[in-house]
């Protein structure tokens, strides 16, 4: 049996060769191998907007989490506040890794599905000084909306607060120009989403001034990004702090060449849009309800709210689905019951459409006739 297609938000579908990069045995530190990895962190700090000289790209071992803490452990000093826009379940979870590494999340709750309103929070920093950095997630991965954080970096800007943008979900599809934002200490993403590379990597963009002023904060060797900045400086960008995912960087050189080669970002979020576009249609053309209207549905996945009929099984609808040869979440990650179908990874408008068409067969299958959500 071939591999399904995986329709998942991360890890997502990739390229024969980017897999095959990772057939090999690689030394981190080889001399051959560091000029690669200096040159890769340029190409990065590049698609960010990141000004030579002012930003810096820094790779972590690990998940999207795990940057995503590193950037709250490095940004906001232990004990001090961090506003942290919810919108949805990586809101929830950034809530939690502040809250655990020691620092005092102030949340502000939005609710699901709705975009969170800069107003709100200008509001929440006028009313609390001791607030220093806010941290806000760009794309939220479990509703599909896309944040709107130009105006809610314009709004820290103006309250002369900093910004950490979690861009986990949207990086290198949905644009973040580091270059037109001097209040954002960094942006913080992973190797296997919108960059179709394997996991492994987590990677932050950040200012060197802030990574100078903030050392210390840490309290963590493992999670220091002024740290591993550091340690750039005293042995070279081409040397990794630490055991590197060396076959993943391996494999992220190949996918940023075929990121090239398709245009860069422009092109990726043309692609992904159209792929959901092609999704949200055929999906609601089969009956299903979408969990957001089109003008909120984002480029990233889509939700349909799961069908009323008893004949519906979610975990048979995605073993049957399986069978077609297309993989999707097993789980859902809304308050009300969805099923997820993603639009990023190396897959291209005909292989939705193809999607689409496995889903009504698996419907139907299923004995599925009551779709629309009350
Ligand atoms: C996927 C994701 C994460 C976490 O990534 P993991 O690799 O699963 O740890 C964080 N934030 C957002 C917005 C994501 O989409």
């Amino acid at each position: 049996m071939t591999a399904p297609l995986l329709l998942i938000p991360g890890p997502v579908q990739t390229d024969p060769r980017v897999k095959a990069a990772m057939a090999q045995d690689i030394a981190p530190w080889d001399n051959d191998t560091r000029p690669r990895y200096a040159a890769l962190r340029e190409r990065v700090r590049a698609i960010a907007g990141g000004i030579a000289g002012t930003h810096v790209c820094l790779p972590l071992q690990g998940c999207g989490h795990f940057i995503v803490e590193a950037a709250l452990r490095s940004f906001v000093a232990p004990g001090t506040k961090v506003l942290i826009p919810s919108n949805g379940n990586y809101g929830v979870r950034m809530v939690r890794l502040a809250r655990e590494a020691g620092r005092v999340p102030v949340v502000l709750e939005i609710p699901e599905g709705e975009a969170v309103p800069a107003a709100l929070v200008a509001k929440a920093l006028a009313e609390d000084p001791a607030i220093g950095v806010v941290s806000v997630v760009h794309s939220e991965t479990a509703t599909a909306l896309v944040n709107p954080v130009e105006e809610i970096a314009a709004v820290v800007r103006a309250a002369g607060r900093r910004l950490i943008v979690d861009a986990v979900s949207g990086f290198g599809a949905i644009p973040f120009d580091l270059a037109a934002h001097p209040e954002t200490d960094a942006v913080v993403f992973s190797s296997n989403k919108c960059l179709e590379a394997m996991p492994g990597i987590g990677f932050a963009v950040a200012r060197i001034d802030r990574l100078e002023a903030c050392a210390g904060n840490a309290g963590s060797w493992s999670f220091d990004l002024s740290d591993v900045y550091r340690h750039a400086l005293s042995y070279g960008w081409g040397s990794i702090r630490f055991t590197p995912s060396i076959q993943a960087l391996a494999a992220f050189e190949v996918a940023l060449d075929l990121f090239d080669q398709e245009g860069g970002q422009p092109a990726r979020l043309a692609r992904y849009s159209e792929n959901a576009r092609v999704l949200w249609e055929g999906l609601t053309g089969l009956g299903l309800t979408p969990w957001l209207a089109r003008e909120r549905q984002g480029p990233i996945i889509v939700n349909m709210l799961q069908p009323p009929d008893p004949a519906w099984d979610l975990q048979r609808f995605v073993a049957l689905l399986k069978r077609r040869g297309f993989l999707i979440s097993n789980f859902s990650t809304t308050a009300l019951p969805t099923f997820r179908v993603a639009a990023i990874g190396r897959v291209y408008p005909e292989d939705m459409k193809r999607a689409v068409a496995a889903i009504g067969e698996t419907l139907a299958e299923m004995g599925v006739r009551r779709r629309e959500a009350a």
